[in-house]
């Protein structure tokens, strides 16, 4: 499992001033939750830890290896970049499959093309996958004919397929309907008790509450605090 250290990383958007002197350490084999009202820099600072953001300033570090940057000022370069990013998996409030594929090809098409994997080897791997988030009976259905929560768990077991140390969810949950939020934070739960580092952008309180191991609280690009998940309770 991964860890992120993050030391005063600065965002801006323009003349936005997006994320401000951010330093957050993310423990490996940990779940931490980044709470905060809607336009604090949740998603941005998230987007950080793999570069899908580029910070302009400070550093973003994966198991003490700077993301994005050879020397800060100084970008890597797109295949070092995509050589960091094979062990950071990410799952969007999008579920982002493709339609005309079945869930298991889904799965196993980041094995073929990104992998390498024979099709044979990916299509094993994927049912793994699948099986793990509860899906083994639907791997032949098309994204249109599952739930919401069915799409994020193949998502995720996309996202898990591909054996990443570390994984980050930006709202996860957020395009669900209410009755099936449960079944996606019940699979990240199992991910997190198996010893997976997490960074989980989200408003779902008794995630935060009972699963994460701590809890960044951000406002206005500023990282106010960082507790135990039981501090959520002095934050309304
Ligand atoms: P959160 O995830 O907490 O809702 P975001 O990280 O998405 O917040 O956005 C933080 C702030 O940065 C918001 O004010 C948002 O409008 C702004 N922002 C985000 N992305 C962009 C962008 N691509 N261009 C300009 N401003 C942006
Ligand atoms: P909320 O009521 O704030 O929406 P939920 O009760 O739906 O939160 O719980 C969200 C997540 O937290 C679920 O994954 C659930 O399994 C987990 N959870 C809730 N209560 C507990 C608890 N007492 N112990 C461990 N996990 C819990």
């Amino acid at each position: 499992a991964s860890s992120v250290e993050i030391r005063k990383v600065n965002k801006f958007y323009g003349p936005f001033h997006a994320l401000k002197d951010i330093d957050l350490s993310i423990p490996p084999g940990k779940v931490t939750c980044l709470i905060g009202p809607s336009g604090s820099g949740k998603s941005t600072l998230l987007r950080c830890m793999n570069f899908l953001e580029e910070y302009d300033s400070g550093e973003v570090r994966i198991d003490g290896q700077l993301i994005g940057y050879d020397a800060p000022g100084k970008r890597m370069s797109g295949r070092k970049l995509r050589e960091m990013r094979r062990s950071i998996g990410m799952v969007f409030q999008q579920f982002n499959l493709w339609p005309h594929m079945t869930a298991h090809e889904n799965v196993a098409e980041g094995l073929i093309r990104v992998r390498g994997l024979s099709k044979a080897d990916a299509m094993t791997r994927a049912a793994d996958a699948l099986a793990k988030v509860g899906l083994a009976d639907k791997m032949g259905n098309h994204p249109s004919r599952l739930s919401g929560g069915q799409q994020q768990r193949v998502a995720i077991a996309r996202a898990i397929a591909m054996e990443p140390k570390l994984m980050l969810f930006d709202e996860p949950t957020s395009a669900l309907d209410p009755e099936l939020v449960g079944e996606v934070l019940n699979v990240m739960k199992t991910l997190a008790s198996e010893g997976m580092t997490m960074v989980v952008v989200t408003h779902e309180m008794g995630f935060a509450a009972h699963v994460a191991d701590q809890v960044a609280f951000l406002e206005k690009g500023e990282l106010v605090d960082v507790d135990t998940p039981s501090g959520i309770l002095h934050h309304p």
